[in-house]
């Protein structure tokens, strides 16, 4: 998925609906990729911690990041801080070194004031602001120099912690579902149980 537009379709795709924040995620994933010359993850090569949070505008932005770097939930390489800020932290695994990326406040203020964030601010569904709106501002963040809207900081080097997934998994011996055993948990008849059996939340 070298090419931007290829790359932005699979995350239209991904993300359900046209707006400005997707793409600035995929720009910002690959800037953070070519900081640290690094290709999209394939497993965990690439780990992202990302400061978005839920319930502010433009948390759209993670799903481009995710597109861009191959780091997502199901991996569990894609960790989010909820510090409701338009920043992330892109990490190699291999070479332990990280570089984070945020939006140039200037740049993301006027974002916050673009036509597509005051119909949004109007109650106006994402996939219903009408695509005159939409369009010249996706096309302007695909084509946009890096240095005008984004932050790259210093590759820093962190500790890596490695371990392996886990791969055994038992039946619980309430509902029989099978869950990965780190999981389980001891009832008092000393029956394995998964979470949602055992009363506890984890
Ligand atoms: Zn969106
Ligand atoms: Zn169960």
């Amino acid at each position: 998925m070298e090419n931007l537009q290829e790359l932005f379709e699979t995350g239209l795709k991904f993300h359900g609906h046209k707006c400005p924040a997707m793409p600035m995620g995929l720009r910002a994933g690959l800037a953070a990729m070519k900081t640290l010359g690094v290709e999209r993850a394939q497993d965990k090569e690439l780990v992202l911690k990302s400061e978005t949070g839920k319930g502010h505008a433009a948390g759209c932005f993670l799903d481009g990041l995710m597109v861009a770097t191959g780091c997502t939930y199901g991996k569990s390489n894609v960790e989010k801080l909820y510090y409701n800020k338009m920043a992330f932290t892109l990490i190699d695994t291999k070479t332990g070194r990280s570089v984070r990326v945020s939006l140039k406040p200037g740049f993301f203020e006027k974002a916050l004031n673009s036509p597509f964030v005051q119909k949004r601010k109007a109650g106006v569904l994402p996939q219903d602001v009408a695509p005159e709106l939409t369009q010249p501002l996706v096309d302007r963040i695909l084509g946009l120099p890096e240095s005008e809207f984004l932050d790259i900081g210093e590759i820093q080097h962190v500790e890596m912690q490695s371990g392996k997934g886990i791969f055994e998994a038992k039946p619980c011996e309430k509902c029989g579902e099978l869950t990965f055993v780190n999981k389980l948990r001891m009832e008092p008849d000393g029956k394995m149980v998964c979470i949602p059996c055992s009363g506890y939340t984890e």
